[in-house]
C-alpha cells in the first residue's frame, strides 16, 4: 500500500473514531475475515502492511493443528455496514419508512408488480414474521400473507393465542417475482434496508423467518434452513427462529408438527398460551 491511500485510510479510520463508529468498522472487519475461504483469507493478509507478528509455530505443530471450516458459521446477525450501525433511525416509523419506499423503482421488480406489499399488522407488536416476497393474491391486495399460505399463517398465529393486528408480518422484498420465483440477489440487496428498517422500528421482542429465503438474508447466510430451523438464534440483538414457510407446508403437511413445535417455542418466550386445543391440534 503506498503512503497517500494508508494515510487516506488513517484519516477515514480517525474521522469514524470520532464519530464512535469504529467498534463498527472493527466488527465488520473482523466478520469479514472469518468469512472469506482460507486461501482469499491467506492472501489478504499477505498484504497487510507494517510489522504483524508471525504465529511460532513448529510444522508438527502445524501438522496437529485441527483443521478448522474455510467459513464460520452463526449464530451472528448480519454484520452491520457502518452506515446501518449508524444509523438505526431514532425516531423512525413504519410511516416514515412507507414514505421512503414510497413508488419505488430501486429493482426490476416495480415493473410486473400490481401493489407494493410493504407489511401488516402492529407496529408495537413482540411477533414479527418475515415471509419471502408477495404472490399472486399479495400482488392484488397489497396485503402480505392473504393466500392459502397466508390462510394456514393466520390459523397458526390463532392457535398462538394471537390475531394478525397483534403480530406484524412483511417480506424481504415488497413487489411480486414473476412467477413466484425466488427473489434475486439484486432485488434483495435493494428492499432489504426497509425490511431492516421495518424490523428497527418496531424492535420486537422475536422474529419469526418464514422459509430460507428470509432467513438467509437476515442472518447472512447461505446454510440450508434445515441446519438451523427451530434454533434460536440472534439478529441484531433480537430472538430469531426459522421455521418452514406456509406455502412449503401446503405441499408437505407432515412438516406442519415441527413448525407447531418451533412455534411453542416463542410461544414460550413470550409467554402464550394456545388459544384454544382446537385451535393448537389443528397445527400437528
Ligand atoms: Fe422497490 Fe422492493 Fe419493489 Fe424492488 S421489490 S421495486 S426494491 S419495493
Amino acid at each position: 500500500m503506498n503512503d497517500p491511500t494508508r494515510t487516506n485510510i488513517e484519516n477515514w479510520l480517525t474521522y469514524a473514531e470520532e464519530l464512535g463508529l469504529a467498534p463498527f468498522y472493527r466488527d465488520r472487519a473482523i466478520q469479514e475475515q472469518s468469512n472469506p475461504p482460507a486461501a482469499i483469507a491467506i492472501e489478504a493478509a499477505a498484504e497487510i502492511p507494517g510489522p504483524m507478528p508471525k504465529p511460532k509455530q513448529s510444522s508438527a505443530l502445524i501438522a496437529a493443528a485441527p483443521i478448522k471450516p474455510a467459513v464460520t458459521f452463526f449464530p451472528t446477525a448480519a454484520g452491520p455496514t457502518l452506515f446501518e450501525a449508524a444509523d438505526r433511525i431514532q425516531g423512525d416509523t413504519l410511516e416514515i419508512i412507507r414514505t421512503d419506499l414510497g413508488e419505488c423503482t430501486r429493482c426490476k421488480l416495480h415493473k410486473t408488480r400490481n401493489k407494493i406489499v410493504f407489511g401488516d399488522g402492529s407496529e408495537k407488536a413482540d411477533l414479527v414474521f418475515v415471509g419471502e416476497g408477495p404472490g399472486h393474491d399479495e400482488d392484488i391486495q397489497g396485503l402480505p400473507f392473504v393466500g392459502r399460505a397466508g390462510k394456514l399463517l393466520t390459523q397458526m398465529i390463532e392457535a398462538m393465542g394471537l390475531q394478525r393486528k397483534d403480530v406484524y408480518i412483511c417480506n424481504v422484498v415488497k413487489c411480486r417475482p414473476p412467477e413466484n420465483r425466488m427473489p434475486e440477489r439484486d432485488e434483495i440487496a435493494a428492499c432489504s434496508p426497509f425490511l431492516i428498517r421495518q424490523i428497527d422500528a418496531i424492535h420486537p421482542k422475536v422474529i419469526v423467518c418464514l422459509g430460507a429465503t428470509a432467513a438467509q438474508m437476515l442472518l447472512n447466510t447461505n446454510r440450508s434452513i434445515s441446519a438451523f430451523r427451530g434454533e434460536w438464534l440472534e439478529y441484531r440483538g433480537t430472538r430469531l427462529l426459522a421455521t418452514y414457510h406456509p406455502a412449503y407446508l401446503l405441499r408437505n403437511p407432515a412438516a406442519k408438527s415441527e413448525v407447531w413445535k418451533d412455534l411453542q417455542k416463542v410461544m414460550s418466550v413470550l409467554g402464550l398460551k394456545p388459544k384454544s386445543a382446537g385451535a393448537a391440534a389443528s397445527q400437528r
